[in-house]
């Protein structure tokens, strides 16, 4: 079971100072893995978060060392176009330990399906950017909430060009072998 996913005893929110965003309020969400039953749908607001900070594995929790810290650059992610023009890939999906993509791989049903291979991040770590917009699914929550407060939702990691580059190759690569398997 991934460690990001969020279960259904953990269905309780309250805003909080952020310690990650300093100045900023943060949405938590109640701990309490494994109790209830998981919805594979809905990503933990705060381990999403953690994840994205710390580099942790969102698979089995744990820090990814740079050498050992991969994603999955079909399913995950999105190009940014930034104010300067230039377009970086984003990816609000915690990395994975090489051993736990191989897990991700067989068992993710999504995963399965897309038959994607994960790419290994270089030593860009991307810049950290923290959302203050709602994430979908959570506008219930959002609308319970004081207006007028800019409240961290999740963070999300942009990076350079090289690494962008690298992305969009391991996806071209993916279309065509796509092509290939549809005959
Ligand atoms: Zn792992």
């Amino acid at each position: 079971m991934p460690w990001s996913v969020a279960w259904t005893a953990e269905q309780a929110f309250r805003v909080q100072p952020s310690t990650d965003f300093p100045g900023l309020l943060e949405l938590d969400q109640r701990h309490a893995p494994g109790e209830g039953e998981p919805n594979f749908a809905a990503v933990h607001v705060s381990r999403q978060r953690r994840g994205m900070i710390d580099h942790l594995c969102h698979i089995c929790g744990t820090p990814t060392a740079v050498g050992d810290r991969w994603v999955f650059p079909v399913a995950s992610g999105g190009l940014v176009t930034m104010t300067d023009g230039q377009v970086g890939w984003g990816c609000n999906v915690p990395p994975v330990h090489g051993a736990c993509a191989e897990i991700a791989r067989r068992e993710c049903p999504h995963l399965s399906h897309l038959v994607e291979a994960p790419l290994q991040c270089g030593d860009d770590e991307g810049r950290l950017i923290h959302r203050t917009d709602v994430t979908p699914g959570l506008e219930a929550i959002a609308a319970q909430m004081p207006a007028g407060q800019a409240v961290v939702f999740s963070c999300y990691r942009l990076y350079r060009p090289a690494f962008t580059a690298r992305v969009e190759q391991a996806r071209a690569d993916w279309e065509r072998a796509a092509r290939a398997r549809r005959g």
